[in-house]
């Protein structure tokens, strides 16, 4: 297998970091439309209710990413029992997406020409019948920032996805949609005209009002993408519509999602016929690592982009099994959704670090943004193990004194990359390690794919056979 190392084969050492960001940067109720993406006028601030994922049962996000900085893209959305529909919308949007997106990095021999996809999710509501989810994907290098959002709902009642313009009942349609011309007009980068235009075509409707949520007042917020009815200077368009006025035009299934999100209960029930939940692995380790690198052979093996289900349980019971430890890069959004799976890692002794909230390449972000995906991560990970980190990864391995000076955490990259998430075979991934790993190397891995975390009984079997000794990254700095 071609190993090609992708950024400077280089350990960063030093400027070891004691004190970690650990403030939590925001409040979990006023998440922007990014999702913590890229906070900003543009994005909208949304005063939607906060969703614990990490309380819904069987739930499992689906991620996919790249680590190669010639095409990057990180991408993700929630499969939540009982709404099997309402996922394969979402499948269907980002991997329609993510194929445009790969075929132009094919096509270009400059590969993705700083050209960036990042689709990521955050739950609007998940309660009694009703889920709402909004994948917002972020196509940076393209005309206005290429932000879009859509939301998904699904209804439990009828057992069926709804798409954000069912939230209005048809006989209101009309109505809705005049109130919301009457809203836009006038606003700076658009005109009545225009207006007017984008809502002639009654097939093009669904399509632009496909981000629809409630506040957590029972209002309902409408985002404009920034070209479907003008070209906003500052972004995107956001028209507010209070309880009192919205709730007239509401179907029934509208109704019942006003209310959830306004007074969620304690319980999701989708009807799903069965949640698989799979074990959480209870290892614990037993004492502190006391393996000297100075004196025998180290290998720091590190894993990326995770928790996924059920990957990473998989993996920590290998790891246990040949008592070997490593290093998470954990992905907020993942750790939101699987904080047992972190709590377990924890556990065994392993390291968790920092990598993102939602795997943007952080030298394209402001500093507010770097350390806003850095904080809300690192706090997710404390509010999970009861520690914060000390070490970020950057996504795509992409850093520069800006994302540096933005953060307390010590950065960590890779001296040998797998290239796991381009081959996906175990036997392959195996081997690359087992052929080319030396003393002291960082092995970079990724626990999303379970090819990956496939090949690992087999390295961990080798390798310690040839005297090689598993550690955590900072276990390596420390002792090296
Ligand atoms: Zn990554």
């Amino acid at each position: 297998m071609r190993t090609r190392l992708l950024l400077p084969s280089l350990l960063l050492l030093g400027s070891l970091s004691l004190t970690a960001a650990c403030s939590s940067g925001s409040s979990g109720a006023s998440d922007s439309a990014t999702a913590g993406a890229r906070p900003g006028p543009s994005s909208g601030a949304s005063p939607v209710r906060a969703v614990d994922p990490s309380k819904i049962k069987g739930l499992r996000i689906v991620n996919n990413s790249s680590e190669n900085s010639s095409c990057p893209f990180a991408t993700s959305y929630p499969d939540v029992p009982g709404a099997a529909a309402m996922a394969d919308a979402m499948k269907k949007d980002v991997e329609q997406r993510l194929a445009r997106f790969r075929s132009m990095c094919d096509d270009s021999p400059t590969g993705a020409d700083g050209r960036e996809l990042n689709i990521s999710h955050q739950f609007l509501v998940a309660s009694g019948d009703v889920v709402g989810i909004r994948l917002t994907t972020q196509e940076q290098g393209t005309a206005g920032g290429g932000l879009r959002t859509r939301t998904f709902w699904n209804d439990g009642k009828a057992g069926t996805y709804r798409t954000a313009l069912a939230l209005v009942g048809d006989g209101s349609r009309d109505a809705f949609v005049a109130a919301l011309k009457e809203q836009l007009q006038g606003r700076e980068g658009t005109d009545a005209d225009r207006v007017d235009e984008a809502f002639a075509d009654r097939s093009n409707v669904v399509g632009i009002l496909d981000d629809m949520a409630f506040t957590a007042d029972g209002g309902l917020r409408v985002t404009f993408d920034r070209d479907e009815v003008g070209a906003a200077p500052a972004g995107r368009y956001v028209v507010a519509f209070s309880k009192a006025t919205v709730t007239p035009w509401l179907s029934a299934f509208g109704k019942r999602a006003q209310q959830q999100t306004e007074q969620p209960s304690r319980s999701l029930d989708l009807g799903a016929t069965a949640t698989p939940t799979p074990a959480v692995p209870t290892h614990t380790a037993s004492d502190d690592d006391d393996t000297d690198c100075e004196k025998v052979h180290c290998i720091a093996l590190t894993f990326d982009d995770g928790p996924a289900v059920p990957e990473t349980g998989t993996l920590l019971t290998y790891l246990a099994q040949h008592r070997a430890r490593a290093t998470f890069f954990v992905v907020g959004q993942n750790v939101a959704a699987h904080a047992d799976l972190v709590r377990a890692e924890a556990r065994a002794g392993h390291e968790v670090g920092n990598h993102s909230w939602n795997h943007p390449d952080l030298t394209k972000l402001t500093p507010e943004q770097v350390t806003h995906q850095l904080n809300r991560t690192s706090a997710a990970i404390k509010a999970a193990t009861g520690t914060a980190p000390t070490v970020f990864r950057p996504p795509y391995g992409a850093i520069n004194s800006t994302v540096r000076s933005a953060t307390s955490l010590s950065p960590v990259l890779w001296t040998l990359d797998t290239e796991d998430w381009k081959y996906p075979d175990a036997a392959k991934i195996a081997e690359a390690v087992i052929n080319k790993v030396r003393r002291n190397d960082v092995v970079l891995m990724h626990d999303i794919h379970a090819t990956s975390v496939a090949a690992i009984p087999e390295i961990l079997r080798t390798l310690t056979a040839r005297g090689y000794h598993f550690v955590t990254v900072s276990h390596l700095r420390a002792t090296m």
